[in-house]
């Protein structure tokens, strides 16, 4: 390829929006017929709005959102600020924290007072009780426990909405001939609905997904003859953004994101997505 059209073709990229690293990259984004979308921040908004807290027994809905925002003051999770936030808007003083550890993909902890408080998933806790289960299945967004010294006992429930832009987008996309994927760490009936907003199929949803087996996700796909361009936002993105034949990242997410991908989108929709893989073909039928 003549290397003038192709930097001529990244100087369009950065008008339309979308910071190509270097010309190679857009050779690579020719051969990509599968596109693997992270839920949320991506396909999401990823600003996330506590909806609604349950709690069993005695334990009042101040006292268990006053604990699990304190903890969730050391994590930079969206589900962690959505939960701050909706400490601060109900005007709570967070008492202070001692020894907080954050476990990717499933929560956070740390102690008040002599208690062992934490946040997240139910597979962190040593029992949840079977009302706060089915409240949580009732839910239409994403709910984590709060429990103290390993038993759960509220739920608060935060909702994401889903980018106004995203289902054009991905119909777009499709359009390309690429197949469009959705990964996510959060359950099963989350990341359904979402597919189901967007269009995409049930089969093509890889939901429960750890931060550290993200990249595998894509490997899977590569073993399977595919050219994977991932699409992700966040830190737990960052490998899989690396491992993909051509790695996207949303200007809106994290440095570390940023850094590994190829092509960085400095709108915050999936449109550019297609604007960039739309950009390179053009390009290189020009030069070709
Ligand atoms: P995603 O792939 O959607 O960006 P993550 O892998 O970051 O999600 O997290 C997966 C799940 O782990 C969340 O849906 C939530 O249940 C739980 N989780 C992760 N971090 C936290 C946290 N700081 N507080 C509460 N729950 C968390
Ligand atoms: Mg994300």
């Amino acid at each position: 390829a003549t290397p003038t059209a192709l930097l001529v073709g990244t100087g369009r990229g950065a008008q339309l929006g979308t910071l190509i690293k270097g010309p190679q990259v857009l050779e690579d984004t020719r051969r990509v017929d599968t596109v693997v979308l992270d839920k949320t921040g991506t396909v999401t908004t990823g600003e996330l709005r506590l909806r609604s807290i349950a709690v069993r027994g005695r334990l009042s809905k101040k006292a268990a959102l006053t604990a699990a925002a304190a903890v969730e003051q050391g994590s930079e999770h969206p589900i962690a600020r959505a939960i701050v936030d909706g400490a601060a808007l109900a005007r709570i003083d967070l008492p202070r924290i001692r020894d907080f550890q954050s476990s990717p993909g499933e929560g956070a902890s740390a102690r008040i007072k002599d208690t062992e408080v934490t946040v997240g998933k139910a597979a962190l806790f040593e029992s949840v009780d079977p009302t706060l289960v089915e409240h949580a299945a009732r839910q239409a967004g994403t709910t984590v426990f709060v429990g103290w010294d390993g038993v759960a006992e509220a739920a608060l429930t935060v909702e994401d909405t889903v980018r106004d832009t995203s289902r054009a987008a991905i119909d777009r996309l499709r359009a390309l001939g690429l197949t469009p994927y959705l990964l996510t760490g959060d359950s099963a009936s989350n990341a359904r609905s979402v597919a189901e907003q967007v269009g995409i199929p049930a089969s093509n949803v890889r939901y429960d997904v750890m931060p550290a087996d993200k990249h595998r996700v894509v490997t899977e796909l590569q073993q399977q003859h595919k050219v994977v361009a991932m699409v992700g936002d966040g830190v737990n993105d960052a490998a899989a953004l690396a491992q993909a034949d051509l790695g996207l990242a949303m200007g809106s997410g994290t440095d570390v994101a940023m850094d590994s991908a190829d092509i960085v989108l400095m709108r915050p929709d999936l449109d550019a997505v297609g604007d960039a893989i739309g950009l390179s073909r053009e390009t290189l039928r020009v030069i070709k």
